[in-house]
């Protein structure tokens, strides 16, 4: 397909440009080649709502970047750039505006430096988390890298996308752990942020600011710009770590439950909380179901009575210490005394230990391999008794709430009562998407994400248009709650920025404005997160 508004002799001079820049094998317009930049999980497939690409082009260098950059704006081609790619669920590689131009950055995948006395990091796009690790692990460098559960992608594409992991504090939210990057601006002009601004500086790893305004922000999940380089703050390797569960017996035992492991994660003594719901051992018993799906969930007496009846805990959260041998024996000797402090009748019982580094035989017998910085795929052996025939794909629904039990219980009431009209099935199998027993995911260090997966299908447009419509409804039901998605596909980023809506859009007619500014022709990620560019503004999708 041609690029909206370009005609064929203008794209083909416009390719022109782009192998002149790039080199022709790295131009890529065959239908076999385009196809791959489609959304593999996209909710649209094969509908005409779907965003096509119509080629890809892929730099190796930062020169090269910026002849591209000129180009498109020459020829008036709107371009979209990915790292590496694999936004699944997110959007995949695919563009909000049908018909541009990928512009591919995996093949810029220098490691620039780790060091591992001052723990950072300078990569390229294109570095993947396996690549990153690797060369981690081969110089034995005493750093840990923090990667989401998929080790597929890239740190820059990630945290550029505000992507998430699971190691400690800060770390797991990969935009915020970033420091400083180098910028090809839509002009095609190299703009480096931080200490990078400085020519002599050696800062760029270590320090956020420079001087003057922060404006980092604006790269990400935005089109101000296509990121060539970007700095990270990495996590010593540790010499020990160890886990621990504590389980409480009610369900109000949340509330006191949540602040106390918000007061250790908050002051640096635990790593990632990870909360349960011990009571979906029972979700196969037909009196159980039947209990948590009726109207307004069980009563605060019935849930604690069931699981008094069987034994079972109300809730448990895993607790992850990190650091010297004596500080995570006696972090968590302090953590089991104040929960038992804090909640009656709180139980404990201990978990994994390890002390570092591992042998590649130790490391391949970890559980949870992104809780110790270690990249996989192992996420996707999901078929299982439970789901035997996983899904082709998903879309998230990934709302943030307040890190309070409250929040929870509010959260697990509002959303099961909205899924209720909702005839879609569930991504893992089971009962519905929400009830009395989900709970919220902690990636971020100062808020919980209370996501859920919905299945697409490349052969079932019907499903797809009734996880459509779903999602589209609890974007609306959680914004009136004020509770607001931190990420979602190019099909619902319009609606969802839409929610963002204090004094009458006020932050998207300030981005607007940015934008107008800074890519005056509009070329770059038009309507990425609902930004588009002057001439496209009356689009609603
Ligand atoms: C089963 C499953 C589990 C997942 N678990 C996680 C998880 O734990 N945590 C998590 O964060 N994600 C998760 N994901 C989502 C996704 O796979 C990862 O976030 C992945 O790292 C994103 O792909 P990427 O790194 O290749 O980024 P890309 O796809 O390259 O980039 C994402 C977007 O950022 C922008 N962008 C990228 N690079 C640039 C650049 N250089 N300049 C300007 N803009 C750019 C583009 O808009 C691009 O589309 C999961 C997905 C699946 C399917």
């Amino acid at each position: 397909m041609l690029p909206p508004g370009v005609d064929g002799t203008a794209f083909a001079a416009a390719l022109a440009a782009f192998k002149e820049a790039v080199g022709a094998e790295r131009v890529y317009t065959s239908d076999e080649d385009v196809a791959l930049y489609r959304d593999a999980y996209d909710v649209q497939w094969g509908l005409p709502g779907e965003r096509q690409v119509s080629a890809a082009v892929a730099p190796t260098s930062v020169e090269q970047v910026q002849k591209v950059v000129i180009a498109a704006n020459r020829y008036q081609i709107p371009i979209y750039p990915i790292s590496t790619g694999m936004n699944l669920g997110y959007g995949g590689s695919s563009p909000n505006y049908s018909g541009s131009v990928v512009v591919d950055l995996k093949l810029m995948n220098r490691v620039i430096e780790v060091d591992d006395k001052r723990h950072f990091a300078i990569l390229e796009p294109g570095v993947s988390y396996f690549d990153f690790y690797r060369y981690v692990q081969e110089r034995k460098l005493k750093v840990w890298i923090d990667c989401p559960d998929p080790g597929w992608g890239s740190p820059v594409g990630n945290a550029l996308d505000h992507g998430v992991g699971y190691t400690f504090g800060g770390y797991r939210d990969h935009f915020y752990s970033h420091c400083g990057l180098e910028v090809v601006m839509p002009t095609g002009e190299i703009v480096r942020t931080g200490m990078g601004a400085m020519p002599r500086a050696e800062t760029w790893g270590e320090y956020h600011y420079g001087v003057g305004p922060y404006i980092d922000g604006l790269f990400s999940q935005s089109n101000m710009g296509v990121v060539t380089k970007m700095g990270f703050h990495l996590f010593p390797q540790p010499e020990a770590y160890r886990s621990g569960t504590v389980f409480v017996p009610k369900r109000l035992d949340l509330i006191p439950l949540v602040a106390e492991v918000n007061a250790l994660e908050h002051s640096g003594t635990i790593g990632q909380p990870d909360y349960g719901a011990p009571l979906r051992r029972l979700s196969m018993d037909p009196a159980v179901r039947a209990l948590m799906g009726k109207a307004g969930g069980p009563t605060d007496a019935e849930f604690d009575a069931l699981a008094a009846d069987h034994r079972l805990a109300a809730w448990s959260c895993q607790l992850q210490f990190y650091g010297a041998q004596g500080v995570v024996d006696a972090s968590w000797a302090y953590a089991k005394e104040r929960l038992s402090a804090a909640i009656p009748g709180a139980t404990f019982e201990d978990g994994l230990a390890y002390r570092f580094p591992l042998t590649r035989e130790e490391q391949q017998k970890v559980p949870h391999k992104p809780s110790l910085g270690i990249p996989n795929l192992e996420l996707f052996q999901s078929r299982s008794p439970m789901n035997p025939k996983p899904s082709e794909g998903h879309v998230w629904f990934s709302p943030l709430i307040p890190k309070s039990g409250e929040a929870i219980l509010e959260a697990q009431r509002v959303f099961a009562e909205a899924c209720r009209g909702i005839d879609v099935p569930t991504l893992f199998g089971g009962g519905p998407a929400y009830g009395p027993l989900s709970l919220p995911q902690t990636w971020m260090y100062r808020a919980f994400v209370f996501i859920t997966g919905w299945p697409i299908s490349r052969m079932d447009p019907q499903l797809n248009q009734r996880v459509y419509d779903a999602v589209l409804r609890l974007v609306q039901i959680g914004a009136e709650h004020g509770w607001g998605e931190y990420r979602t596909p190019p099909a619902f980023q319009q609606q969802v920025v839409q929610t963002y809506s204090y004094n009458d859009h006020a932050l998207l007619r300030l981005q607007e404005r940015i934008k107008d500014a800074i890519d005056p022709n509009g070329i770059i990620g038009a309507g990425r997160y609902g930004i588009w560019p002057k001439h496209l503004r009356d689009r609603k999708t």
